[in-house]
This record gives C-alpha cells, structure tokens and sequence, in this order.
C-alpha cells in the first residue's frame, strides 16, 4: 500500500530535518521546481549521502535504478491500450514536426504531450479522467502531415493506419472517458479503459474467480495479480506478464539488470531475494512471488533496498491486477530512529488500539520501519510519487511475516521546500493559533502521521476466520486507507508518544488534527473538477473521516465558520475528535474483520464521495487566486559510472532541471515494447 501526499504536507515547512541533510545539500541556491503545467508541478528531489556510500551499494543502486526504468513502457500500456501508440506518434511529432512551433497550438500541444508523459498515458493520474487536447483534430491532421513519414516507429503498420485509430481514443470525449471506473452499479470492468482486461465484463470476471478461489485456503496466492485477463475464441485466457508471455520485451531487460543488481548484493538475503524476483519474473509463478515477497520482508539489514514488479492493485477496480512500479533506495539512518521508536512499542498500540479485542492481533510480527532517501523512482512510482510504502499487500504474509514499512523522507523534503511561502495556509487557516501550530509542529505531526500509518496501522487488526481479504471489493482499498489514517490519528495524541519522546505535547496532534480535517472537508476538493465526485481512494478516505466527525460531532467539535463571505473549519475540541477517530476506527476495523461490504458501501458512499457544489466552488475559486497546482511529481537524478579498465569504479550523481529531455531520454533508451500488445 502506498500513502500519498496529503495536501497538508504541500504548505508545510520541515523543521526537523536532521542536520546530516543540511550538510549535503549544495551551496548554491537548488531549484526545486522544474517545470509547470496545466495543474502539474514538476519537481526534483536531492539524494543527499549517495556520496558517502560504499562502491558496491552505488553498484546495487546503479543496477537498480536501470532495471526500474525499464518497465515504463509496461506501465503505459496497462493504463491503456492505446497509450504506446499515441505516445510514440505525439513524440514523433514533438521530435520532427517541420512547421511553426511558435503559435498557441503548439504550445497546446506540447502541454497534451507533457500531460501524457506525467500520467503514463491519456487519463489523469489522480482523477482518472481523460483528458481531452485543447487543440483540435486539423490542427492534430497538419502536425501528422508535417512530420516526415520515416521518424514514425517502425512497427506502425502504416502512419495513416495508426492515426486512424488513435484520434477518437483522444478526441472523442466519450470513447474510453474513465481509465478506472468505479461508480456504483456500473459495470466497472466493461466501463474501464484500462489494458488490464480486454473483452471480458464485471460478471464474466468475478465468475472466474469465484471458480478459482477456496475461501479456506489460509495463504492464497494473489490472484490475478500479474495478467491481462481478455478472451481468445470465446474462452477466458490469463496472459501472464512474465518472460516469453506479455510484456516480455521489457521484462527480459528488467531481469537483465537485477542479474547484475544480484552480483554485487552486499548480503546473502539480499542476493537470494533478488534471485527469487527474477525467478517469478521468468516463471509468472504467483507461489514464487510469495516465496520472494516472503525474503524481501525479512531483509530488513540492508542499506540499500528496493521494489520491483507488479506491486499494487489500485488501477483495477475489482483489485486484482497490479500497475508495475519500481523504487531503489537506501536508508536514512538518523531518521530511522524516530521510526524504530514507534516499531518497538507495536505490541503495545496493538493491544491498546481502540477496536474490538477480538480483532487485535495476539501477537504483531516483524513491524519495520524505517526512513529511506530514494534513489530512483519507475513506473507507477514516477512522476507522481508516493511519500510512504507499506508492503507486501497479501494478508497472510502480512499476519505471518509482518510488514516493511518505509517513509520517504527526501520526497517530503522536496515538496516542503517547493512550497515554501505560497499563501496557502494564510487563505485557508482562519485562527491565526493554529497557523502558528502548523508552522512549529505540522511538520512533525505529519511525518509522524506517516510513520504510524505505514508502520502500524495498515499492519494492525485482523480479519475474522474464513472472511476473504477482498469481500469489501471495491471499496476495499479506501476502507483500509481509512483505517491506517485513523489509527495514526488517534495514537498521534495519545500520551504514549510524549512518554516515548517522539513529541514534546499534545499540540502537535492539534497541528495534525486541524489540517487533516481541514483538508478532508475543504482544500482537498481543489483536485476535483466541477461537477465530480471524489474517487481516489486516499481522497475517499479523508472526507470520509473527516465529514463523519463532522456530523458525529454535531458541527461543535469542528465547526464550520463563514467569515466574510469565505467559508472555513476549525476544530473546537480535539480530545473530542480524537475520541471521534477510535470510534470510527473500531467500525472499520469491525467492517474489514469480518467483509461487512454493505456496511462498508454506505459508509464510503455517504461520506465520502459526493461534493457539496457550493463549497467546491467556492474553494476552487479562492485556490484560483493563489496560482498555485494542487498536484506534484518529479524528474529523477540522473548516474553516470566512471569507467576504469572497462570496469565501474565510482557512479557520479547529477540532477537535470529538463523534464521533456528526460521524458524523451526514456522514450528512447528505456522502451522496449512493441506499440500495440
Ligand atoms: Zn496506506
């Protein structure tokens, strides 16, 4: 699971960083921003101590990093069937088209362009809507006649042929609208314009695995996760991403680099858990991706870590198929403490947590935790990035072998500092005290809120015998969001954390508390459109607990104050609202323990999906104001070996300020698939 920016952390300052950071970061002033567009900001991160690493672990990362670029196109193509050919035809375009690139609509263009690369295709990354061009069909028919016919890639069958297919699938507003669609009683495989099903519908799917699954197998293999499923003469067929099944172009080359990434492993379960990745990625076998998910919990020692594969499920609806993702790292050793502090109590919140003892865990195994500066971000990790990971998804190995847990700190780095005096908190924060909080504590409280939502909370509670970790379907994903947030919200005032010395009072949950509930309530609709409703499953999520205490808390304990004309929440009793959170957590709780999806439904459906217009409108205009873009992702640094002898000697780390170079650099050095799979 991943945790995403909250919209909070954007205006937030870091004042704890460790001092180590300071030091390594550069003299001269660093840009963080490298680029804008339409409601994109695009970012860089530091990668501060790589320089002090051992020659073997720039290896390993080295290694790492190629094999994480290597599956972009995989990622593509899963978000859509269509988005390799209209990506390559738009970077054809961009590369050799003859005629004036100097009016409005090449610049409309090249935004369409940008727009596609930051979304891995022709949804939004975050609303899952497509996004329509805003020039038009001629002047799309002039860019394709003023481009020479020998740049197009060689396996279009013919330019005219491919334009052919790609210009509805980008024009036509209701051809494919949603790449996931989730809406109540839709067919939301049918009704989906993602690659990971093709010609199959809803019914046809859950009747697949209704014949394939025991609901008594105690460790099922995670069904579906690395597959298109689609139908070949009438029958349903798996086609299994795996070498010499789909995608296995660029698998072969992912597999080529973690060969070398296994040879220069600094530990022996390090090595063997490589080798098992490799094995699964040869095999398809989801028993082998159990055996490694198994080996890369337990490598907890390692500087230098790393994900890779077909990891989360959040693009399907039905949540079987995973989108490819890669992450290399290493970790942050001072502020890993901070995280080991909370690990090492892990029994204790357990058995104190607020839910029903029947669904506490007897024993929390194997909770790591720790703070990792990333190396390299690929495919469902980049541009967009999550600023928190808790893996493996699957529930038994979870409950058996426990859970790796792991805050990015560099990417939270990043983000503070890029938003650094932007006006945000002064629009939306009425009581200047809690602007003051924020200021000296909502930095801490939020790192701490990731810290106990990935290393407790997605870890913590059981399920009751014999209820299947999918019975809550599709609204399975928020529901668990939901219930790591909650558990992080209510031991992030609980006075344990004084105790421990993770916090000096109360004031910092206050700090937390205020911005997650103004967020949920308010500042997170600017990332809605007009007129729709909330889908993401972390947005789902926080205006479902935050309009439930709310109403629960019968518009007292936060209420909801309009001042000249401009509305806003403030919190007037925060032990109240914490008391709210371990009410709503024990629900949840009780809702995934024992697959209560009708319960699970209403609760989602009531609170946390439907937009009041007249506050999202209000809201949209005053964030207007501020010129601000409500979402951020990042251009990777770039490693350059130093060659000796025809042997690496050192890896040299640059950071490039020019996202369209690197996007394109991708595209050519890094895009093994065919256009049409
Ligand atoms: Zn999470």
């Amino acid at each position: 699971m991943k945790k995403f920016l909250t919209f909070s952390c954007m205006a937030i300052l870091i004042a704890s960083l460790s001092s180590c950071r300071k030091k390594t970061e550069p003299e001269t002033p660093f840009n963080w921003v490298v680029d804008r567009f339409d409601d994109i900001k695009v970012l860089k991160y530091q990668v501060p101590g790589f320089d002090t690493l051992i020659l073997n672990e720039k290896l390993l990362i080295y290694y790492l990093n190629q094999a994480a670029l290597c599956g972009r196109d995989i990622f593509f193509d899963q978000n859509g069937k269509y988005n390799l050919r209209i990506r390559r035809t738009l970077e054809t375009i961009y590369l050799h088209y003859t005629g004036d690139r100097q009016t409005e609509e090449f610049r409309q263009f090249e935004k369409y362009l940008k727009k596609v690369w930051f979304a891995n295709g022709i949804h939004h990354h975050y609303s899952n809507d497509k996004f329509q061009p805003e020039f038009s069909e001629s002047y799309f028919d002039q860019l394709i006649a003023g481009t020479p016919e020998e740049f197009f890639p060689k396996d279009f069958p013919s330019v005219s042929e491919v334009v052919a297919t790609i210009k509805p699938v980008m024009f036509d507003p209701t051809l494919y609208p949603k790449r996931a669609n989730q809406a109540d009683g839709v067919d939301m495989i049918a009704t989906s314009a993602n690659h990971y099903y093709d010609g199959v519908t809803q019914a046809e799917v859950e009747a697949y695995y209704k014949q394939r699954t025991d609901p008594n197998d105690p460790r099922p293999i995670s069904y579906g996760l690395n597959s298109q499923l689609t139908k070949r003469n009438g029958r349903i067929v798996e086609r299994t991403w795996k070498i010499g099944g789909m995608y296995s172009a660029a698998i072969e080359k992912i597999v080529y680099w973690l060969e070398k990434a296994a040879e220069v492993a600094t530990q022996p379960q390090q090595k063997k858990t490589i080798e098992a990745l490799i094995d699964y990625y040869r095999t398809g076998d989801l028993h082998t991706f159990d055996e490694y998910s198994i080996l890369w919990v337990q490598d907890t020692t390692s500087k230098v870590d790393f994900i890779n594969g077909f990891i989360e499920t959040y693009g399907d609806p039905l949540g079987y198929r995973a989108s490819w993702e890669a992450m290399v790292n290493f970790k942050d050793e001072e502020a890993t403490r901070r995280t080991e502090t909370i690990s090492a109590e892990a029994q204790w919140f357990e058995d104190h947590s607020p839910i029903d003892s029947i669904y506490r865990k007897k024993q929390v195994k194997g909770v790591s935790a720790k703070v990792i500066t990333t190396a390299m971000l690929g495919g469902d990790c980049f541009p967009a990035t999550p600023i928190g990971i808790n893996l493996p998804n699957a529930d038994w190995i979870r409950k058996d072998y426990g859970s790796k847990s792991v805050t990015i700190q560099n990417i939270t780095h990043a983000y503070n500092e890029a938003a650094k005096g932007n006006g945000f908190d002064e629009e939306f924060i009425l009581r200047k005290e809690d602007r003051e909080l924020k200021k000296k504590f909502g930095s801490l409280g939020d790192d701490l809120h990731t810290d106990l939502h990935e290393c407790l909370g997605h870890g913590s509670g059981q399920l009751a015998p014999g209820v299947q970790s999918d019975a809550l379907k599709n609204y399975g994903s928020t529901l668990e969001e939901a219930r790591a947030d909650l558990f992080a919200l209510y031991y992030l005032g609980d006075p344990k954390l004084v105790e421990l010395g993770l916090v000096p009072s109360f004031d910092v949950a206050k700090a937390e508390y205020a911005t997650y509930i103004l967020n949920g309530l308010m500042t997170q609709l600017t990332r809605i459109q007009p007129g729709k409703d909330v889908e993401e499953a972390h947005m789902r999520n926080r205006k479902l607990i935050a309009e439930w205490c709310y109403e629960k808390g019968n518009g007292q304990v936060i209420e909801k104050v309009v001042k000249n004309g401009k509305t806003y929440f403030v919190v007037n009793d925060y032990q109240q609202l914490r008391s709210l959170f371990g009410d709503l957590l024990r629900e949840i709780q009780r809702i995934k323990s024992e697959g209560d999806y009708e319960a699970g439904r209403a609760l989602v459906e009531t609170y946390g999906v439907k937009v009041d217009p007249t506050l999202h409108a209000e809201v949209l205009e005053r964030y207007a104001k501020l010129n601000l873009e409500p979402y951020s992702g990042f251009v990777n640094p770039i490693y350059k070996p130093v060659m000796e002898n025809g042997q690496i000697i050192d890896v040299m780390l640059e950071y490039t300020d020019d996202y369209a170079g690197q996007m394109l650099e991708y595209s050519k050095e890094y895009s093994f698939l065919p256009s049409v799979n």
